[in-house]
């Protein structure tokens, strides 16, 4: 069976290594050596200028919208992970949604102004697929409009824009190292922010806000993520560039391989480095994709329909039309694409989808 991804797995040994520090240690949450450690590496590889690393992927968009949307109402894109939507709903700030570039993906910054009101407090774009948003033009309405930015930067692991990490732009930035992302610690995330005071209110907000062990700074919940998964991550960083390279080599194949008369995929915006970390195809229209979906069904194939509905379609938002991520929405495809997928399965892949495409 070839799923739209496969869990990295390092070689058992190497997070025995990890496993058996925790046990001399003794030590298996707040903040321990490995925690720090894992820390201390990704700080240096991602060339990032500050990081917490959390639990997961979400809790750091929950605590950057409880400190900065204020709840308000946050404009965000339709074309995301749930996650990104819930989020806004659950810190009880109001999503008002932007539609989408049709080519990058990513929130239109041409109609970000239309939406803006006096209760808006924050835009909260995904740079969806590792794709960066139109940050130079989002940073300048939100300085004109006084809003904060924060990006779902999920997808982004490694992914450089303009010369520095795509982490390193908007108030905060976010990732998750999900089992499923590019980069992982099983469940974990992380949290960036440049302004070191916000920075001190994140880190009180992830440890129940604590300030020592008898006082408190402020209300905080809990966002640590134990030594387990710092084992985890610690096992799998020393593989990240051949991931990198590897997931490269199949984009590479899809590149060249797939029918790009009748197909299209994500246009890259200029000045990016790139991570690989997913492969969406588009197709002319959603019976085109469902026929090829059960074409790749029946030969145990399984792409995923990210992102599917688009998010202004789901039950518990106030309904609003959003024509170019609804019609994204329902003729994408991500393709399989992860380390290990051979040259025939690729192959496989590519011929099945180019002869069920009329
Ligand atoms: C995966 C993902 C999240 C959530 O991350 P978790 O680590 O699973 O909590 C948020 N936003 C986007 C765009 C995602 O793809």
């Amino acid at each position: 069976m070839i799923n739209v991804t496969k869990t990295f797995f390092p070689p058992i040994q190497d997070f025995n290594t990890q496993i058996e520090r925790v046990w001399t240690n003794q030590w298996l949450t707040n903040r321990g050596e490995l925690v720090l450690e894992l820390e201390t590496k990704l700080k240096e590889y991602l060339q990032v200028r500050s990081i917490l690393i959390l639990n997961n992927g979400t809790i750091p968009l929950q605590i950057a919208l409880k400190l900065l949307g204020q709840h308000g109402e946050i404009i965000t894109t339709p074309f995301s992970y749930v996650a990104t939507t819930s989020s806004i709903i659950w810190e009880n700030c109001t999503p008002v949604f932007v539609d989408i570039n049709p080519e990058y993906l990513t929130i239109d910054e041409t109609k970000i102004e239309d939406a803006i009101t006096d209760k808006t407090t924050a835009i909260l774009a995904t740079h969806v697929f590792g794709n960066p948003c139109h940050v130079e033009r989002l940073e300048k309405i939100a300085g004109q409009y006084n809003l904060k930015v924060i990006y779902d930067a999920a997808h982004c692991f490694g992914v450089d824009y303009a010369g520095k990490s795509i982490f390193d732009y908007g108030n905060v930035s976010t990732c998750s190292f999900h089992a499923t992302k590019l980069f992982h610690t099983g469940e974990g995330g992380a949290i960036f922010c440049n302004d070191s005071s916000l920075m001190h209110k994140i880190y009180y907000s992830h440890n129940f806000g604590h300030d020592g062990p008898l006082a408190f700074h402020g209300l905080g919940i809990n966002g640590k993520i134990s030594e387990l998964q710092a084992a985890m991550g610690l096992a799998v960083f020393p593989h990240i560039d051949n991931i990198i390279s590897e997931r490269k080599k199949v984009t590479e194949f899809y590149h060249s391989n797939l029918n790009f008369d009748i197909l299209r995929t994500i246009k890259i915006r200029e000045k990016t480095k790139w991570n690989f970390s997913y492969y969406p195809v588009i197709f002319e229209s959603e019976t085109q994709l469902l026929k090829v979906q059960k074409a790749l069904n029946e030969m145990q194939i399984f792409p995923r329909r990210y992102f599917y509905p688009s998010l202004n379609n789901l039950q518990f938002v106030e309904k609003s039309a959003m024509p170019v991520s609804e019609e994204i929405s329902k003729s994408v495809l991500c393709l399989p694409l992860y380390v290990g997928l051979s040259q025939s399965e690729l192959d496989k892949i590519c011929k099945i989808i180019n002869s069920n495409l009329c």
